[in-house]
Order: C-alpha cells, then sequence, then structure tokens
C-alpha cells in the first residue's frame, strides 16, 4: 500500500542518513586524530614456517576515539577519499620504522626484520611519495631492505605511468613491494610482470577455506605456481589453523600470517610476541 511504501523510505532515508552523518563525522574529526594521538599502530608477525622465524611485522593503523575504537576498514576509506590518507600514511610509515628500528637494535633475533606498511593508491600517486619514503627510512638510519610497502591490483590498474615512476623510485631503494589481496581485485598476470612486485600475498578469503573447499585449494595451489613462475615469493594472509598451515607448506608457501601465530598487537606486546612465535 501507499502507507507501507512511505514507510520503507522513511526508513532507507534515516539509515541513509545516518552513513552520511557518520562519515562526515569520522572525517571531521580524524582531522585532528593524529595531533590528538588517538592514532596508533598495531604489528602482526609475518612467519616463516614451521621453523617459526618472524620475518617482519605488517603495520596495521588503530583508531581510539574515546573509549570507541573506528575500524580501519572504515576510517581507511574516509582518508583515501578525504585526502587525509597522506598525513595518516605517513604517520603509520614513521611508527613503523621507528619500532622496526628499535627491535633491529635490540632483539638479536630480530636483526634483519622488516616493517610492512600499507599504502592507498592515492599515496603512491603523489608526487613526494618516493622523497617521503626515503627521507623516513633515512632519519630511522635504516637500508630499504627494512621496508616493504603493500600495494593493492588497484593501483596497477589506475594510475599506471604515475605509479610505475614511483614503484620504480622505490625499487632503486631497495625498497621491496607486496601485491596485497591477491586474487580479490581485477588480477592479471600482466601487472605482476609489468610492475616491480616482489612477494604476492593470497588474500584471507582463499586461505579460509583450504583445508575443506576444493576450489579453493586449488585457486591457492595456482596463485602460489603463479607467482613462482614470475620469480615471486608467496605470503597468506589470515592463517588461523595448523590445518591450513600445512596444506600451505605441501603448496610451497612457508610464509604466513594469521591468528594462528598472533593477532597484530601493539607496540608494548611485540617483542614477548616475537619472542614466544620464535621459541
Ligand atoms: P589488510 O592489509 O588486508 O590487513 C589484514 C587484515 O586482516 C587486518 O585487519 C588484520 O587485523 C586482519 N587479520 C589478520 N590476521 C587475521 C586472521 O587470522 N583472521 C582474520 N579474520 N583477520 C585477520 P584490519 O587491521 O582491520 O585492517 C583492515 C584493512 O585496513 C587492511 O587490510 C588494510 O587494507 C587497511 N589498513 C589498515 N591500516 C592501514 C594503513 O595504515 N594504511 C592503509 N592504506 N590501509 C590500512
Ligand atoms: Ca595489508
Ligand atoms: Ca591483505
Ligand atoms: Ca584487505
Amino acid at each position: 500500500s501507499k502507507e507501507t511504501g512511505r514507510d520503507a523510505i522513511t526508513v532507507f532515508d534515516t539509515s541513509m542518513r545516518e552513513r552520511i552523518e557518520r562519515r562526515v563525522e569520522i572525517e571531521r574529526t580524524l582531522r585532528t586524530a593524529i595531533e590528538r594521538g588517538e592514532i596508533g599502530v598495531a604489528y602482526q608477525p609475518v612467519v616463516s614456517w614451521p621453523d617459526g622465524r618472524v620475518l617482519g611485522v605488517e603495520a596495521l593503523a588503530r583508531w581510539t576515539k574515546g573509549t570507541e575504537r573506528v575500524a580501519p576498514t572504515e576510517f581507511i576509506d574516509v582518508a583515501e577519499e578525504s585526502g587525509l590518507i597522506i598525513p595518516l600514511g605517513a604517520f603509520v610509515l614513521d611508527e613503523a620504522l621507528r619500532q622496526v628500528a628499535w627491535m633491529r637494535a635490540n632483539i638479536p633475533s630480530a636483526k634483519d626484520m622488516y616493517a610492512s606498511v600499507n599504502v592507498s593508491p592515492r599515496q603512491l600517486q603523489s608526487d613526494d611519495f618516493a622523497d617521503i619514503v626515503a627521507e623516513t627510512l633515512h632519519r630511522h638510519h635504516l637500508p630499504g631492505g627494512a621496508l616493504f610497502l603493500e600495494i593493492t591490483e588497484s593501483v596497477m590498474m589506475g594510475d599506471t605511468l604515475a605509479a610505475a615512476s614511483a614503484m620504480t623510485a622505490l625499487t632503486s631503494l631497495d625498497v621491496r613491494l607486496s601485491v596485497d589481496d591477491f586474487g580479490t581485485g581485477f588480477s592479471s598476470l600482466s601487472y605482476l610482470k609489468r610492475f616491480p612486485v616482489d612477494v604476492v600475498k593470497i588474500d584471507r578469503s582463499f586461505v579460509s577455506g583450504l583445508a575443506h573447499d576444493e576450489s579453493d585449494a586449488s585457486l591457492v595451489a595456482a596463485i602460489i605456481k603463479m607467482a613462482n613462475a614470475l620469480g615471486l615469493a608467496t605470503i597468506a594472509e589470515g592463517v588461523e589453523t595448523h590445518e591450513q598451515a600445512r596444506r600451505l607448506i605441501e603448496l610451497g608457501c612457508t610464509k604466513m600470517q594469521g591468528y594462528l601465530f598472533s593477532a597484530p598487537v601493539p607496540m608494548g606486546e611485540l617483542v614477548e610476541t616475537v619472542q614466544a612465535i620464535g621459541g
């Protein structure tokens, strides 16, 4: 009836307006969140398995707003669209490199450890991105080899010229590149060949079905074979069970991340976490 139709519209309008208001609120408060010290970084070990060596740590932005935690999936999108990803990304890079410089200097088993930092398309396409990276490495007295940058497939599809020249500048600093969430976007072999990528990160959505879903298992097997054929390493994301880890090793992927080893932890828990994994 007319009545229900109007109600449906009202409900739709309300939730739509709430979503928009939430976005506006996030953008407004994100502007000052860094200065207020509300943004932090959590670290998730990248583990060589089954030997348990911690190869590096992925830096993941965290936002605690009063008592509320805002999910990265929510604020990263807003940051990307508003351009705030530029200062936010520079902050995460600086924090991550400070942390890794400290670990390298103070923990014997971490002397070659790297930081892996997520980079959004907007950052990679900004003119001075490679300069900021070089300057931040320099500030922390770190070689380029101490840093991986994680890019998504969309970067390689977008403004490929700007992205390609940034990637070339970064690789000349010895910074390595990983393709994040591999298999979820518009993956193409030609991108992997065309860009100076070192690592393919196998998305969690394929890893989760590995032990019971045959099509996931063949997909993962295909990604690993393809990466190897191109001379690229693989890291499996979202490994939660020993069974998944075992299957990955069988398929030739011995680098992994996931709750099986550790969730992302705050800086203050990282040393203990790394030592617990390494045995
Ligand atoms: P991502 O780069 O794919 O990061 C992996 C996500 O999976 C993280 O979520 C991590 O907490 C979660 N995770 C790790 N292991 C497991 C597991 O075993 N099981 C499950 N279910 N989840 C696991 P998080 O921290 O919420 O980050 C979400 C996304 O936000 C990231 O996905 C990344 O795309 C983006 N992000 C986070 N920090 C940054 C940043 O500093 N810069 C940029 N550009 N993006 C960021
Ligand atoms: Ca990532
Ligand atoms: Ca990922
Ligand atoms: Ca993701």
